[in-house]
């Protein structure tokens, strides 16, 4: 294996001697337009985007609408047609569910005193009304041997005291792992009748209450509820932890009562950011080329004390700066590309692809007039779990359809090297927007920097840590590859030959009526 030093060598020898060749190949007006893409500039985005004013730009929340606004500001600046329903805003009408907390009550009883705790220092997320009042049953989470013991009189209709870790304060890598130990454990309880699972939380003294916003895609609602275990209230108060670390394991004659109200349903707006730079040839201009990104993120996590802010910088602040930037570069040519290009942002990729599946239900322009998504994600880090990634993108899926090729062939130009990764490529296919666009026939793929790399879903995804003299190169090859979609009379096509793009072959005929 090369050292890192060697690699970086190579790459700047790489550089050099391409140089010459892409001046002479890229025409000059095309290479002006690259120039315009800016590390400063994106570096300048992405300070804002991803600083913690924004607070992580949870979907819904007030980060992510002042982020929208940025991004319409700068699609504004650069003369983009505002192609929404609201100027750049392509609005969508979902529904949060929260639990009104003036009703909400709990209730610890020991001895003759009695702990009323406060809203502010409890965390739940229960869906229908809940009223309990019992006995409480201590049981250590961590002791398997006792919790294999426990006799199923003990436990019925008794509420069950315990402490859960929270896994979002472990590395992303546990977080599958203690999700499924907290669903066995109260899956277990609900077997055995408890009432309510009461968990204590040592580490901080606020909760975010009953309002962690459950998003509803009032066109897709869930059918099943969303955990078959006993509901969990998890308790903040220190007097309550003070309580709990009294006991021993077992009955005892504390009591808890705890009344949650069922939750309410808020209409919330959220919003796509879309704007368009039509294209010059009177045919072609009415086909497009979208690019794309997400430029929410997974918000605040629970206070801890210290950073508890997920910034999202290269997830998918990168990807939402790139937009930007290449959308800016390429409204300065005189002359423009044969089809129209589409720049966009989505909201709620974090929660499962919200606001791309809205998109394809919902598309500003016919699916069968669009001919491909280069979707963006991770472009702005180079140091990637398997080593850096200098002058390196990837693309999912990238044998689907014949845009890996393409872009390739702009790597070469741009001096970049786009690749497949052999095992990753296709693994993350699903992994991002260009899904929800491919499930309508779109050819559509995802370009990368990197798949995983440290801080991933982490609170030190900052801007700071950011290549950004790298992410300029690889996006002058992505807006390289844009123009050479756009220009081409040919549009991309899935691969026939390929069975893991049989569905979304499929789907592309069905919307072309073949
Ligand atoms: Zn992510």
């Amino acid at each position: 294996m090369m050292t890192q030093k060697v690699r970086a060598v190579l790459a700047i020898v790489s550089i050099s001697c391409c140089l010459g060749a892409q001046n002479h190949v890229i025409p000059a007006d095309k290479r002006a337009a690259l120039d315009h893409i800016s590390a400063a500039s994106m570096r300048g985005h992405l300070s804002f985007i991803a600083s913690d004013a924004l607070e992580g730009r949870n979907t819904p929340s007030t980060g992510l609408d002042i982020a929208a606004e940025y991004i319409a500001a700068q699609f504004r600046r650069a003369g983009l047609e505002p192609v929404g329903d609201d100027g750049y805003f392509q609005t969508a009408g979902y529904a949060v569910a929260e639990t009104p907390m003036e009703s909400f009550e709990l209730k610890l009883r020991s001895g003759g005193e009695t702990v009323n705790v406060p809203a502010s220092q409890v965390s739940f997320s229960i869906e229908e009304a809940l009223n309990a009042s019992a006995a409480v049953f201590k049981v250590d989470y961590k002791d398997a041997a006792a919790l294999a013991a426990v006799k199923p009189d003990q436990i019925e209709g008794r509420v069950v005291f315990t402490e859960i870790p929270n896994y979002r304060r472990e590395p992303r890598s546990r977080w599958m792992e203690m999700y499924r130990a907290q669903e066995e454990f109260t899956g277990k309880m609900k077997t055995l009748k408890a009432a309510l699972v009461v968990s204590v939380d040592r580490l901080s003294a606020t909760g975010s209450g009953g309002g962690a916003g459950r998003l509803i895609d009032p066109e897709n609602r869930r059918t099943v509820p969303a955990t078959a275990g006993t509901p969990v209230i998890t308790v903040h108060d220190p007097r309550v932890v003070k309580a709990y670390d009294a006991m021993k394991p077992g009955p005892s004659d504390v009591e808890l009562s705890a009344r949650v109200p069922a939750q309410i349903e808020r209409p919330v707006k959220l919003r796509n950011v879309i704007g368009l730079l039509r294209g010059s040839d009177p045919t072609l201009a009415d086909t497009y080329v979208l690019l794309t990104a997400h430029y929410d993120h997974l918000g605040k996590g629970p206070a801890n004390g210290g950073d508890n802010i997920y910034n999202g910088a290269n997830d998918d602040g990168s990807g939402t700066v790139s937009v930007i930037e290449i959308a800016s570069a390429l409204a300065t040519l005189k002359q423009r590309p044969k089809r129209s290009i589409v720049f966009m942002t989505f909201f709620g990729e974090e929660k499962g692809g919200f606001g791309s599946r809205f998109y394809g239900r919902n598309p500003v322009f016919p699916l069968n007039k669009t001919v491909a998504d280069v979707n963006l994600e991770q472009v702005g880090r180079t140091d990637d779990s398997e080593g850096p990634q200098i002058s390196n993108a990837t693309v999912t899926g990238f044998d689907y359809s014949d845009i890996g090729t393409t872009l390739k062939a702009a790597g070469e130009l741009t001096g970049v090297t786009v690749y497949k990764h052999e095992k990753n490529s296709d693994a993350f296919f699903s992994r991002s927007d260009n899904q929800s666009l491919a499930d309508q026939g779109v050819p559509a793929h995802t370009v990368g920097v990197t798949f995983l790399f440290p801080d991933y879903h982490g609170v030190g995804d900052q801007w700071e840590k950011i290549d950004y003299s790298n992410m300029e190169k690889v996006d002058r090859m992505v807006a390289l590859g844009l123009m050479m979609i756009a220009d081409n009379p040919q549009e991309p096509k899935w691969d026939a030959s390929n069975p893991k793009a049989a569905r979304y072959l499929k789907a592309w005929q069905t919307h072309h009526n073949k």
